[in-house]
């Protein structure tokens, strides 16, 4: 695979119709599947409410740290029940290394509470109901709903919002609006794993600042090709991760 967009394409582009764009989408997403066959969600959890635990605690802070932080936690509180009941000096100095920890413990205490009195301390199934949770947004609610109860359901965080915009899927830049856009380019089946695997490519290779565009196994589909290096030699160096050498293979590197 080469990394080269022929203009011709981009012209192609400027034109491309509803149905051009479905299919466009879509072989993108086909590239993604071999690149990234195992992208999963990368927050530790055993259970929705951990699930729901740790996506409270990611806003602000990445996984990794969010992950190093939850084992104490979650042995400290199993269930609903003790969050409810968390003494918040406690729960605060568990969560402190995630940033914003007074706020998070307040949501913490607050999603506790409502579980016990309204769902006998159990996470609901549904969007609306999930929305209405403490601490708990539409992207939180599409995250636990996609990988606690296999509900398909689109994750538009900061990677896949700037990833679709660049791939010319959508210019919205309003999250809610970006979720319906993407969700009639691409089969409902799939939009957990399309979740993943675009906010994957974001983390590793499409980059906010410097994309690796000349190793990229979506160059020849991507109408912002070049918008980062284009020189193979120079872009192979800003991919990033364990699938770095796998990513690299796909292009002939
Ligand atoms: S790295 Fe470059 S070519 Fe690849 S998806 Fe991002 S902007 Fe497009």
């Amino acid at each position: 695979m080469t990394a080269a967009v022929p203009n011709r394409k981009n012209r192609a582009r400027q034109a491309e119709t509803q149905l051009g764009l479905v299919r466009r989408a879509r072989r993108m997403y086909r590239t993604l599947i071999v690149a990234f066959p195992d992208a999963h969600c990368e927050l530790d959890f055993t259970t929705p409410l951990e699930l729901a635990v740790a996506t409270i605690l990611s806003a602000q802070c990445t996984d990794v740290r969010v992950n190093l932080t939850t084992p104490a936690l979650f042995a400290a509180y199993p269930d609903a029940r003790s969050y409810a009941e968390a003494n918040r000096a406690e729960l605060e100095e568990y969560i402190r290394p995630t940033g914003f920890f007074r706020n998070k413990t307040s949501s913490l205490i607050g999603l506790g509470q409502v579980l016990v009195e309204r769902y006998d301390g159990e996470l609901p199934h549904t969007l609306d109901e999930l929305v209405k949770l403490p601490g708990i947004g539409r992207k939180t609610a599409n995250v636990i709903l996609g990988n606690a109860f296999d509900v398909p359901g689109i994750t538009v965080d900061t990677h896949f919002g700037r990833l679709v915009r660049r791939w010319g899927w959508t210019d919205e830049e309003d999250p809610v609006k970006v979720e319906h856009i993407v969700g009639a380019l691409i089969e409902r089946k799939d939009w957990t794993m399309l979740s993943h695997r675009v906010i994957f490519h974001g983390r590793r290779v499409c980059h906010a600042r410097k994309p690796a565009c000349g190793v990229c196994v979506l160059a020849k589909d991507c109408p912002s090709f070049g918008v980062g290096p284009t020189d193979p030699e120079t872009a192979a160096k800003l991919v990033k991760g364990p699938e770095a050498e796998h990513l690299l293979e796909l292009v002939g590197r």
